[in-house]
């Protein structure tokens, strides 16, 4: 998903699709109403803007009394400013850039927000065997959908080789608040940053006392309260066409996170073929198969976000019977010729209304 797009493509590559939201907003449509200075509580307040090269968008009920929509707008930026001097990979002076730069074999002290996600990471790539894997960033440059964009043809072999050799998450140790390299490779957290700054972003709107959020950062999503005192949060679900924009079913969340990955919005094409920016850190490839979309339901957006990743490099054999065995909330949609396949784990169902 695309200032900073720090974890992100820019929308403007090749002929790469616009990177679009994955999981649309339904909950309030029509209904939104934008206020300026003191809400009643069942008004919805609804923020909007772009961070982290991608776009955000929060709606909120029951705002206390005290805050207007104006600060809290710039509060909020504030926030997601923050976020991207830890966490982007596209500003020189951000303290993930500096991580990148530190020698090989030496411990140094990481703020706990990156600590938080470096050891989120790690559990995850642990997990799937590598499936997952922050280092993976030369690749991503290398296939174009990392900062250092450069690809008007496909990387040689040769290249992807040599690249893989600069790749393996288990070359960084963590303990403490400390993380040490033990070979030199460098750390991409687009998988899950986005994630983690929703997750932060729902911490800080409950500390303000809000009633009930939806906060959204390029399409991971988390809910906390209920929309209305009828209902919950609803949120679509796409159906993964390359070409239009359809709904394939609507959850129900209350308190719980939804993040999506898919090869229909972030990818390019030559010669007839497509190739999608999450990349196999095994073979050094994009993932080439008939998974289309992965949707995973957690109540951390951070680690939603991650596994949804983690899936899409699985492919549905491995990734259903990982998400079954850890207990994981995931609908997994597949291509079949011109048709789409939904598999669900048992625990995805009791999200979904009248599907
Ligand atoms: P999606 O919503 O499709 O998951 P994200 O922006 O959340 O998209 O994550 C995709 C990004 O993750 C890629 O652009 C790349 O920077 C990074 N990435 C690609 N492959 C992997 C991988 N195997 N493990 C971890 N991160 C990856
Ligand atoms: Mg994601």
């Amino acid at each position: 998903m695309p200032i900073l797009r720090f974890f992100f493509n820019t929308m403007s590559k090749l002929s790469r699709s616009y990177r679009g939201v994955f999981v649309s907003l339904i909950a309030s449509f029509g209904l939104i109403t934008l206020l300026s200075q003191c809400q009643s509580t069942s008004s919805i307040v609804s923020i909007s803007g772009q961070t982290m090269g991608t776009s955000y968008s929060i709606k909120i009920t029951g705002l206390p009394d005290t805050q207007t929509v104006s600060q809290l707008k710039i509060d909020i930026e504030q926030q997601l400013t923050n976020l991207n001097k830890t966490f982007s990979t596209y500003d020189n002076g951000s303290e993930l850039s500096a991580v990148n730069r530190i020698p090989v074999g030496e411990w140094i002290v990481v703020s706990d927000q990156m600590f938080n996600v470096l050891e989120a990471a790690s559990f995850i790539a642990d997990k799937t065997d590598g499936a997952f894997d922050i280092t993976v960033g030369p690749l991503v440059n290398l296939w174009g959908f990392g900062p250092e964009f450069r690809v008007d043809q496909l990387p040689a072999d040769t290249d992807i080789q040599s690249k893989l050799t600069m790749v393996g998450y288990d070359n960084l140790q963590l303990k403490d608040g400390l993380l040490r390299k033990n070979k030199s490779v460098s750390i991409d957290l687009s998988a899950i940053a986005k994630g983690y700054a929703v997750d932060q972003l729902v911490e800080y709107l409950k500390r303000l006392g809000v009633k009930s959020c939806l906060v959204e950062i390029g399409g991971e999503i988390r809910a906390f309260g209920k929309k209305s005192v009828n209902m919950d949060w609803r949120i679509a679900v796409e159906s993964p066409f390359f070409d239009r924009r359809e709904q394939e079913m609507t959850l129900s969340l209350r308190d719980y996170a939804v993040a999506t990955s898919g090869d229909y919005r972030n990818f390019f094409s030559k010669n007839g073929k497509q190739y999608s920016h999450t990349i196999d850190p095994k073979t050094g490839y994009p993932v080439d198969h008939q998974l289309a979309s992965v949707t995973v339901l957690h109540e951390s957006a951070m680690f939603a976000d991650a596994w949804a990743t983690a899936m899409m490099v699985l492919g549905v054999e491995k990734g259903f019977s990982l998400a079954e065995s850890q207990q994981l909330a995931i609908l997994f949609i597949e291509r079949s010729g011109d048709q789409f396949v939904r598999h669900e784990t048992k625990f995805f169902q009791d999200y979904l209304i009248n599907n």
